[in-house]
């Protein structure tokens, strides 16, 4: 019996092990310290009450005989993919019902994705990068490359003519830098996939951050129905983080090496997913409702204006960064020419407040370092405040 020793490559991921032991440590020493903290990437306000409502009914309904419900359709019922096209077009895109399959959630579709690919494909991921697409990639044994993403490009990197990829994941808002792409630099990388006959895999998970005129989706760009993938998820947009609810879009029309693209998943989501349970489609169908859009762009305002805080803070002290307008994620540059773990370390001790080291997320987050909005107003306002007093010690 042998296992797979593609798992013997993955680096051991210690970042928010190594955070929580600093941090615990750091308590243990300071039991009378108040610690803020401003590196979790989880929501903390409630699901939406129509939400909320939406999940009982499909609750109770389970309980009747009548109205009970076994196994779901494997790509999600019809009545959620019609609300989730509808709301793509509420943005101006176009996506058919019957492009659009439900999950549990983007992060198991943008690691099983793969399933359908060869291994011999090289994957291109951006770095800084959301460590599932490297993990995901390199337990299927596959090649990895990486575009950087630096603070001359703003942190988003552009394709290289001379570089051959097959498989590019893109997302945006990005996870962890912020930095959103334009219609023009999505349509480079577009053309760049056309021609290497690459697919995108395009995560849009915080596509309801954006707020500046940039697309929500790769569907707005002319070219990507030829050439992308896209996996949005409903955890940052509605705070369905342990409620687990995503979609896939993939356009009738992708091929590849003479496949259909939207029936290989199919098959692959039919063999090995049996679908998201009856109150969550309910709930999830509420999101889309006129209320529930409504009800849920108060959050989305709520964790905005907590980013506004942290980035008008930022701006005043004349710090570096990228992401908090169209992002909760504001990526800044370690003051002080610190490194990334220097400056934890600088920010607990001095601060109390606990954000995540931007090294974590690979070679090019050395330097940098991850704060989120995703906390209480009154807790960042005054992380920020604290911030500002530590930041004038140096
Ligand atoms: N994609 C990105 C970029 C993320 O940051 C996250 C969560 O942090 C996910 C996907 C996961 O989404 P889900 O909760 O739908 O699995």
């Amino acid at each position: 019996m042998k296992i797979n020793k593609n798992f013997d490559n993955l680096v051991p991921s210690y970042l928010f092990a190594e955070i929580a032991k600093r941090v615990n440590e750091f308590q243990a020493a300071n039991p009378e310290k108040d610690i803020i903290r401003l590196g979790i990437g989880d929501v903390t306000l409630p699901l939406a009450p129509v939400v909320v409502e939406a999940m009982k009914k499909g609750a109770s309904e389970l309980g009747e005989k009548e109205t009970f419900r076994g196994y779901p359709d494997y790509e999600g019922y019809g009545f959620l993919r019609e609300a989730v096209s509808g709301y793509y077009k509420s943005f101006g895109v176009q996506v058919s019902p019957d492009e659009i399959l439900i999950s549990d959630g983007a992060k198991s579709d943008c690691g099983n994705i793969c399933d359908i690919f060869s291994e011999e494909n090289t994957v291109l991921v951006t770095d800084p990068v959301y460590p599932v697409y490297v993990d995901s990639n390199i337990m299927a044994g596959r090649k990895i490359i990486y575009a950087d993403c630096t603070k001359e490009n703003g942190f988003k990197a552009m394709p290289d003519e001379n570089v051959k990829a097959d498989l590019i994941y893109l997302c945006s808002p990005n996870n962890p830098t912020g930095s959103a792409y334009t219609a023009e630099e999505l349509k480079v990388w577009i053309d760049y996939a056309l021609k290497n006959d690459a697919v995108i895999l395009y995560d849009s998970a915080y596509e309801a951050f954006i707020t500046e005129d940039m697309p929500r989706s790769i569907f707005a760009v002319e070219g990507a129905r030829k050439c992308a993938i896209e996996f949005c998820s409903l955890s940052k947009t509605a705070g369905f983080t342990g409620t687990r609810c995503g979609y896939t879009v993939i356009p009738k029309e992708l091929e590849r090496d003479g496949h259909n693209i939207y029936n290989l998943w199919y098959r692959r989501q039919a063999t090995k997913f049996n679908g998201v349970s009856w109150p969550v489609q309910c709930a999830a169908a509420a999101v889309f409702s006129e209320e529930g859009q409504k009800q849920i762009k108060e959050n989305i305002g709520y964790y905005k204006e907590n980013a506004r805080i942290i980035s008008q803070a930022l701006d005043e002290m004349g710090i570096f960064y990228t992401g908090g307008k169209n992002s909760p994620y504001i990526w800044l540059e370690c003051p002080g020419n610190m490194g990334s773990w220097e400056f934890f370390d600088f920010l607990l001790k001095e601060a109390n407040v606990v954000g995540t080291p931007g090294a974590g997320f690979g070679k090019n987050g050395e330097g940098f370092f991850r704060l989120t909005s995703f906390g209480d107003r009154e807790r960042t306002a005054e992380a920020v405040e604290r911030l500002k007093a530590a930041l004038k010690k140096l």
